[in-house]
């Protein structure tokens, strides 16, 4: 049984937790650096990754999270999981720092106009034989995305909301480096598992 982690600092921890246990793993909450040893993998989800960012640095696990990404432990992250695992961050607030290790650079809350949310079916060839389900909630959009980065779903750059700075040709919102995934959207509240399954199967096994 994999044994694995949710960063549970602040968050939808909860609903990753129940697909993670329905899917057979273990679920550890990761609120220290102690947390992580004998993880066989970690899951950052989604909620607001400045204060996730914040509250990391200040209870001092966030070293810990560079150097187990840094090693190796496969990592999944959703939303503002995606930003914490993000190289660079266009538009921090304030002195917003992130894990990094995934070498991307991400907006925060790219998409949509109003509220930034939106749902829409994508195409995720090698991930799930149907379309998946996706959930936008005041999502990051992949701007930059460097030579060793997979792109495994991507939506059309009309999607991004207008004023924002223009990026040609479709906006990856799913993507995978070595031991590292990440999804702009949310698939722990779409009741779709496909980018779960694939994290446990593919880069945890
Ligand atoms: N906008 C949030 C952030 O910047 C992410 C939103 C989400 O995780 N649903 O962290």
């Amino acid at each position: 049984v994999p044994v694995i982690g949710v960063f549970a600092l602040q968050g939808d921890v909860a609903e990753h937790a129940r697909v993670l246990a329905a899917l057979g793993a273990r679920v550890v909450p990761v609120r220290a650096a102690a947390d992580l040893g004998g993880l066989d993998g970690l899951v950052i989800p989604g909620g607001e990754s400045s204060v996730m960012d914040k509250l990391s640095r200040l209870l001092g696990v966030a070293p810990a999270v560079r150097e187990a990404i840094a090693s190796g432990l496969p990592v999944y992250g959703t939303c503002a999981g995606m930003i914490m695992l993000a190289d660079s961050i266009a538009n921090p607030i304030g002195g917003q720092q992130s894990f990094g290790g995934l070498d991307v650079t991400v907006q925060r809350n790219a998409f949509g106009s109003q509220v930034d949310s939106f749902e829409t079916a994508l195409e995720v060839p090698g991930v799930s034989g149907e379309p998946v389900h996706a959930v936008f909630i005041r999502a990051p959009a992949v701007l930059r995305s460097g030579g060793e980065v997979q792109v495994l779903a991507s939506v059309p750059a009309s999607r991004l909301e207008s004023g924002r700075p223009a990026k040609a040709g479709p906006v990856p919102v799913a993507v995978r480096q070595g031991n590292l995934l990440a999804t702009s959207f949310h698939p722990e509240v779409t009741g779709d598992w496909s980018f779960h399954r694939y994290f446990l199967e593919r880069l945890v096994r």
